[in-house]
């Protein structure tokens, strides 16, 4: 009973301070009340002093801070307001990674209006589409969106799997499944960032370095999920971050993500919601609540085993009836500190411990601005040309309309473009 009490008190305590923030201590709060009795702190008319939320690109990382976004905290079943799995590691050395990259990711990674040339290093954790499904289109998307460097993917293979099942594999099907959009872009766009350099790493090592750059280690265990998953653990400055992918409980996981500073783990939505919401035969939702994916009960004995000073749970639909259930199900094992991860949610994290807070996301956003300048040229000065019979199939009664867009163009921007279409006699 006591301790019944204690970890719903200890819940609400980590959900208060971690969303509603710990950038003024109670007694600095205090001392900013002046004698009259107002808060000298604010005013009708400055900016508010303190904001309890996460405005993204506007604070900066100290040398030894780590900002982690849950760019993507949900599920297969695609909804607007959680993406599938997908976390932005930010280093305060500058380094970013991108850990996993589901389906809808994409979206929730540009509206942080972050240079896409920052974010080109991805670790995939398994081929699911709720891992890698939006990895085709954050890749071809760079053009569009002043991405000047190719991507680096990390990704399982080896270890007994067929060549055919490791990403080496999977990136070839995503240069193919885009070939015609590459090449009738060729001279058009900047296509410098078309290209994907890959790092295929052999899945069923235990603690196996696939990183090792400014200081940053990243390492891999198994996974518990068919075959070709993996768990990572990133370390940097004496601190330690674990992120799941998707897995059973995992005896490498207890040992190797053993105190993380930050432990992000599956814990998948009940099984009896796969029955009543999502129509799963009980055999279904049995066998993926159990065989492939980590269930909330058993996400709170795996953190009681891991003892991280934060918890992250993820993976599931988290809405106001189905969070209790899930919550309910890891205090039977866990009463430590846990968030249960919702799209948006940041946390930083330093060696004195983890704030988390929810960031406000830019739903109309533009795209990021370019580290370097764009290019029309492709590599290697490849142009495409549209072919001349289609070209003339233009409406010709049209062409006047064109020449007033380019001389207003070339008014605004000093240029002398003029619209190449002329009908063949
Ligand atoms: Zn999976
Ligand atoms: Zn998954």
């Amino acid at each position: 009973m006591y301790r019944r009490i204690f970890t719903a008190l200890s819940l609400s305590f980590v959900m208060v301070v971690g969303l509603f923030g710990l950038s003024l201590s109670l007694q600095e709060r205090a001392a900013a009340v002046s004698q009259d009795g107002t808060n000298a702190d604010w005013s009708p008319t400055k900016r508010y002093p303190s904001h309890e939320v996460y405005f993204p690109g506007t604070e900066e990382l100290g040398p030894e801070e780590m900002r982690v976004i849950a760019c993507g905290s949900g599920m297969p079943m695609p909804r607007v307001k959680q993406a599938a799995a997908c976390f932005l590691i930010e280093l305060g050395n500058g380094d970013k990674f991108i850990f996993d990259v589901g389906t809808g990711a994409f979206t929730t990674l540009y509206a942080l209006g972050m240079p896409l040339d920052y974010m080109t290093k991805i670790f995939l954790s398994h081929q699911h589409a709720d891992h890698m499904g939006d990895l085709p289109t954050f890749w071809i998307y760079g053009m569009q969106n002043g991405r000047s460097k190719p991507l680096d993917v990390w990704g399982p293979g080896g270890g007994g799997m067929p060549e055919s099942w490791g990403t080496k594999s999977a990136v070839d099907g995503i240069l193919k499944f885009y070939n015609w959009m590459l090449e009738t872009s060729k001279g058009a766009l900047d296509t410098r960032s078309l290209s994907i350099n890959v790092h295929e790493f052999d899945w069923s090592k235990v603690n196996n370095v696939i990183y090792d750059e400014n200081g940053v280690v990243i390492r891999t265990i198994p996974a518990i999920h068919l075959e070709g998953s993996v768990s990572f653990i990133l370390e940097w400055k004496g601190m330690k971050l674990a992120f799941s992918g998707d897995t059973l409980a995992n005896r490498w996981w207890t040992e190797h993500a053993k105190g993380a500073d930050i432990a992000i783990h599956e814990s998948f939505l009940p099984n009896d919601y796969f029955v009543t919401r999502y129509k799963f035969q009980p055999g279904e939702a049995i066998y993926v609540s159990t065989l492939v994916h980590t269930t909330a009960e058993v996400f709170g004995k795996i953190m009681a085993l891991t003892e991280p000073k934060h918890a992250v749970a993820y993976h599931f639909q988290n809405d106001p009836d189905t969070l209790p259930a899930v919550v309910t199900a890891v205090r039977l094992n866990y009463d430590g500190p846990v968030d249960f991860a919702v799209d948006g949610m940041v946390w930083n994290v330093t060696k004195a411990g983890v704030r988390t807070r929810v960031a406000v996301l830019n739903t109309q956003p533009y795209p990021p601005p370019s580290v370097v300048e764009r290019q029309q040229t492709a590599p290697g000065g490849e142009k495409y040309e549209t072919p001349e019979w289609i070209m003339q199939g233009y409406a010709w009664e049209t062409l006047p309309v064109m020449d007033k867009v380019h001389e207003d163009f070339n008014k605004k921007f000093g240029t002398d473009f003029k619209f190449p279409l002329k009908p063949k006699e």
